[in-house]
């Protein structure tokens, strides 16, 4: 790892004693403000978690261990996003229903096997409809579209590449939702160097690096997959993680008046919400109608942060991991009402399978 000595750093060090100088990378200040602190270990109403990957804590073994703590959370309801296709889709959506009711939705997702085969489309498109009479409520693309995946001739197959129009098409007619993750924050593919604001994580994962000889540009990437919502106007659209336009709300606000089919979730992207409470707050209340809570990774304790940045009034509290900020948070203090459309209202109306009565 680099070292990048900070003068101000090596002084304090020196105060103390020590005879290393401090580096960025270790340096970990703690928060010595006294003020009202409202921490929160629960939702304030019942909310469905749809940006969800429980992975193995599905599995029969794990499943009292996951439900006793979605209840702590106040958690209703999970969209596992991995559902996969045919056979596999099938037996997870029964086995969940006939253990769990009302407790999980399944996502399904694509073969990309044999992707070059001429039939790849129709074919795609007709698992998807098989799935979703089998139970699936929506279809979950990964980052790897329109980043690594490539055709057989090693081409990178675009986000708005023509062969997946029929999908698309085919999840509008079917009334389920695609939840789409494109590229990566901007940053990512940015010059990594002192002034980008993720150069630790950059520093501590140098894999996430984006040069621009490897990857094309993230508006490239992006302006393939709003090509695909404008293109597909009846296919309802869940844009991860802000779209990754979480310190630009702005620009994604004018993204959805243009696109009425993209709705979004905040998974991963919490911490810019954190650090602008007031405008993130208009904005909320503002697009109170398409936004969802989602939180990707499951940890149950980096939950209370989501729950305490949207529902309180703190002022300058830690967030739970430093490598996506090395800033304090805010909460937003979002109204009743906008919480319940975030938490489970905006869902239920999208995502079939999904009951707004089950979080009365
Ligand atoms: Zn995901």
């Amino acid at each position: 790892m680099s070292r990048y000595p900070v003068g101000a750093l090596a002084f304090c060090a020196l105060a103390l004693g020590q005879t290393q100088s401090l580096t960025f990378e270790e340096y970990r200040p703690k928060n010595s403000l006294v003020v009202p602190q409202s921490p929160r270990t629960k939702a304030k109403f019942p909310f469905v978690d749809v940006h969800g990957h429980p992975r193995s804590m599905i599995s029969d073994a794990k499943l009292p261990q996951l439900l006793k703590e979605m209840e702590a959370l106040n958690m209703r309801m999970m969209v596992n996003l991995d559902g996969r296709y045919g056979e596999a889709l099938k037996k997870t959506v029964e086995r969940l229903n006939a253990k769990v009711p009302g407790k999980f939705v399944v996502f399904a997702n694509l073969d990309f096997a044999n992707i070059d085969d001429p039939q790849w489309s129709a074919k795609s498109a007709a698992q998807l409809e098989q799935d979703v009479k089998n139970g699936a409520s929506g279809l979950k693309i990964y980052k790897n579209l329109g980043m690594d995946l490539k055709d057989g001739k090693g081409q990178r197959i675009k986000v708005d590449d023509p062969r997946f129009d029929p999908v698309w098409a085919m999840a509008g007619k079917m009334k389920v939702p695609v939840l789409i993750h494109t590229a990566e924050p901007a940053l990512f593919f940015a010059p990594y160097d002192k002034f980008n604001e993720r150069w630790l994580e950059l520093t501590e994962i140098p894999s996430r690096r984006r040069p621009p000889e490897k990857y094309p540009s993230w508006e490239t990437i992006i302006g393939e997959q709003h090509r695909v919502f404008r293109k597909h106007p009846k296919t309802n659209f869940i844009n991860a993680h802000l779209g990754w336009y979480g310190n630009n709300l702005g620009e994604l606000g004018r993204l959805m008046d243009e696109m009425p089919n993209m709705y979004t979730e905040i998974g991963a992207v919490l911490a810019e919400l954190g650090r602008q409470p007031r405008f993130a707050r208009k904005w909320f209340i503002r697009y109170q109608d398409r936004v969802m809570f989602g939180k990707d990774t499951y940890e149950p304790v980096e939950y209370h942060t989501y729950f305490r940045v949207l529902e309180s009034n703190d002022e300058y509290f830690d967030y739970y991991r430093r490598r996506h900020a090395f800033w304090q948070m805010y909460g937003m203090d979002l109204p009743d009402e906008v919480l319940k459309k975030l938490y489970y209202k905006n869902a239920a109306r999208i995502i079939p399978g999904i009951k707004e009565s089950n979080f009365q």
